[in-house]
């Protein structure tokens, strides 16, 4: 059967994050204080801001949030795992078959473009298809794969670091595919702990 090669669309879902988040933070950092008689339904977002302000982001450590993100090329993935203080597992083209080749097309592709990128890949899922029935393993045949095979890949970090990542991620420097999922897991956080993504 001659393999397929299908363009994919970037999913970004919140898989956890610490449950009343803000109160934890605020907890911990009012700790530094032993100011609990402060502690009251609303101070938290006052308290956190506050925190924020002074550069005193210690205490948004003690919160963490973990993210799948899927249909994301091996090109975007290699950057969001340069962030040395979150935690990944990433889709291994060791052991998983590349036979469908899922690929992210850029958007900056044209219209008139987009077949031919389309064959591109279908050549290039031929050529995988070609390899491993020679009999090289998949850890060897993926070296003909392109940068634009999709990944999937769950990442996890505190607060803080999610604070920095999104801070040198969303920049107009950055990558766009970075840019768009950083936007999507932003937002969630910011529904879920105003306070802690405020000034982003
Ligand atoms: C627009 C853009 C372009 C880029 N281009 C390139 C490129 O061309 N080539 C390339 O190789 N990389 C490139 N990068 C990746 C960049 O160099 C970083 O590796 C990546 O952004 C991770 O950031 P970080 O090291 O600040 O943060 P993280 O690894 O997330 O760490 C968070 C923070 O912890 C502290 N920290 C972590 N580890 C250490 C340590 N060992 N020592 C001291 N402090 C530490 C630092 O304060 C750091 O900012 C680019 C990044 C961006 C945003």
């Amino acid at each position: 059967m001659e393999p397929i090669a299908r363009a994919k669309t970037l999913e970004v879902s919140l898989l956890a994050i610490t449950p009343d988040a803000q109160k934890v933070i605020e907890y911990a950092g009012r700790t530094c204080w032993q100011s609990f008689e402060r502690i009251g339904a609303d101070s938290s977002d006052t308290f956190i801001k506050r925190l924020i302000e002074m550069g005193h982001e210690t205490p948004l450590e003690h919160a963490c949030a973990t993210f799948e993100i899927k249909n994301c090329s091996r090109a975007m993935t290699h950057q969001i795992v340069r962030h040395r203080l979150m935690s990944v597992c990433q889709q291994s083209q060791r052991y998983v078959e590349e036979d469908e080749l899922d690929y992210v097309m850029p958007p900056a592709v044209s219209e008139n473009d987009r077949q031919e990128f389309q064959n591109d890949m279908q050549a290039i899922a031929v050529m995988y298809a070609k390899w491993r029935q020679r009999g090289l393993k998949k850890e060897d045949a993926r070296f003909v794969l392109p940068n634009a095979c999709t990944s999937n890949i769950v990442v996890t970090a505190n607060f803080r670091e999610w604070r920095h990542i999104f801070s040198v991620r969303l920049e107009k420097a950055a990558q766009w595919e970075i840019r768009a999922a950083c936007q999507v897991m932003l937002d969630i956080l910011r529904k879920h702990s105003a306070a802690c993504f405020w000034d982003i």
